[in-house]
């Protein structure tokens, strides 16, 4: 899917659902699943967790606790936020992707 640069940006949920075609799903040593693929509504690079960054460290933390696996025992589906991070600011300066982000469920 080629990247269409005259999306407009908007910081809208796109809702959830499972792993969408064309995606991939790793877990690292710590348990925690990374998701990406092509952004479903620009057709750029999306991908999730969000990176921890110190002004999110509290968030990044408990995202990170609510992502490893004893936090949900008895089933291994997994929700994992992902964004647009396609590298083009579909016209909100500074923006690093269209805006929308959702939730994947993984199953492991
Ligand atoms: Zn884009
Ligand atoms: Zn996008």
């Amino acid at each position: 899917m080629a990247h269409d640069e005259a999306v407009k940006f908007e910081a809208e949920s796109l809702g959830s659902g499972m792993l969408p075609d064309g995606w991939s799903a790793d877990v690292d040593v710590t348990g925690i699943v990374t998701v990406s693929g092509p952004c479903p509504t620009c057709g750029g690079d999306a991908w999730g967790p969000p990176l921890p960054t110190p002004e999110s460290a509290v968030t990044a933390e408990s995202l990170v606790v609510a992502n490893r696996p004893e936090s949900q025992p008895h089933d291994q589906l997994r929700r994992v936020r992902a964004e647009c991070h396609c590298g083009f600011e579909h016209g909100n300066d500074g923006a690093d992707g269209c805006g929308r982000w959702w939730m994947v469920n993984v199953r492991l």
